[in-house]
């Protein structure tokens, strides 16, 4: 920690998944009344790719509208489901006062190919959404490249398409190397990508298995982190005061180099998520009353 006090302008996003139970969902409610204290901009609700969660999705974004007044992103999936299905559901979207969706291809299940009359990509799916409607578009973004890209050059032409399509900014995957994050924002003003990139942190939960899910999605796991999380899933009060060090000091790193919004994976669990905003002097208006 450097004592360095925040920006003023810091802002942060909180991204949350729809829980499979009526249990999950009332957990949900307490975590979201929690989240909202710490001034977010807003929320997103993320959505099975296939539309498995589609309904789920659709009611926890209204709950927590609902509950916190914010806005509240819709992720929006395209592989599985054909254009005429995926244009229905983003202009009942626009009906219900949604208007900020991320938009993503997703992943196909094992063994399934791409509809022929579906959204190829995430491109061809922005582009669609721009012809419906007046949406505030947010795409992902990869930092450690993608599983899928020939290489990193290949992937970041790919993040200019969805961008040149329409897109308003690009949120990162996560990435534990701050530096790579760093390169990857330069390498992307570099090929002209002018819109805000903002990283996402990844709060350490269970360690065991945030390494199974990044062998998967291409994020790394470097050696330090092994070291410093060692046994602590054994240790969870632990994990979260060393997950809350690691994720603030990146945010702090990203400060200091001009990065001034995040995106937060709170995988519902807010206590982590909460302190890491606290150590970075979030919420806004806190810092206001101290200064009066
Ligand atoms: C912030 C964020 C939120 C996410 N939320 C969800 C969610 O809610 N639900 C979910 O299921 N998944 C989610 N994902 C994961 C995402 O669906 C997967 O990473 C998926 O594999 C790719 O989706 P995409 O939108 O990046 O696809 P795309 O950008 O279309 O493609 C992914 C990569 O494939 C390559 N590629 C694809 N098409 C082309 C082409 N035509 N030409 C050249 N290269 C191409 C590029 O390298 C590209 O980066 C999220 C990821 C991030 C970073």
């Amino acid at each position: 920690m450097t004592g360095q006090h925040p920006d003023r302008d810091t802002a942060v996003s909180f991204e949350l998944f729809p829980p499979k139970t009526e249990a999950g969902i009332e957990a949900l409610e307490r975590t979201v009344d929690a989240l909202a204290t710490a001034g977010p901009g807003y929320f997103s609700v993320t959505y099975g790719a296939g539309g498995t969660t589609r309904d789920r999705t659709g009611r926890i974004v209204e709950m927590v509208r609902r509950r916190t007044g914010l806005p509240v992103a819709h992720h929006l999936t395209c592989v599985g489901a054909d254009r005429g299905e995926v244009d229905d559901q983003a202009r009942a979207l626009l009906d219900q006062g949604v208007r900020h969706v991320v938009a993503l291809r997703g992943d196909l299940p094992e063994g399934e190919t791409l509809r022929a009359d579906g959204y190829r990509d995430a491109a061809e799916l922005v582009a669609g959404l721009r012809r419906i409607g007046d949406f505030d578009l947010s795409v992902a973004a990869y930092p450690e490249v993608h599983p899928e890209a020939a290489n990193a050059q290949a992937d970041l032409d790919h993040l200019k398409r969805k961008i040149d399509a329409g897109a308003n900014r690009a949120i990162t995957q996560y990435a534990f190397d701050t530096e790579t994050i760093l390169r990857f924002i330069d390498r992307a003003r570099g090929a002209g990508i002018e819109a805000p990139i903002v990283p996402g942190i990844m709060p350490v939960a269970n360690f065991a298995g945030l390494k199974k899910f990044s062998a998967n999605c291409g994020a790394s796991i470097p050696p330090w982190m092994e070291e410093m999380f060692a046994g602590l899933d054994d240790n969870p009060s632990m994990r979260d005061m060393v997950a809350t060090s690691v994720a603030s000091e990146q945010c702090r790193r990203l400060m200091a180099e001009g990065v001034t919004e995040f995106h937060i994976y709170t995988l519902n669990k807010p206590a982590v998520t909460l302190a890491i905003c606290r150590a970075l002097g979030l919420p806004a208006e806190a810092r206001q009353d101290r200064a009066a």
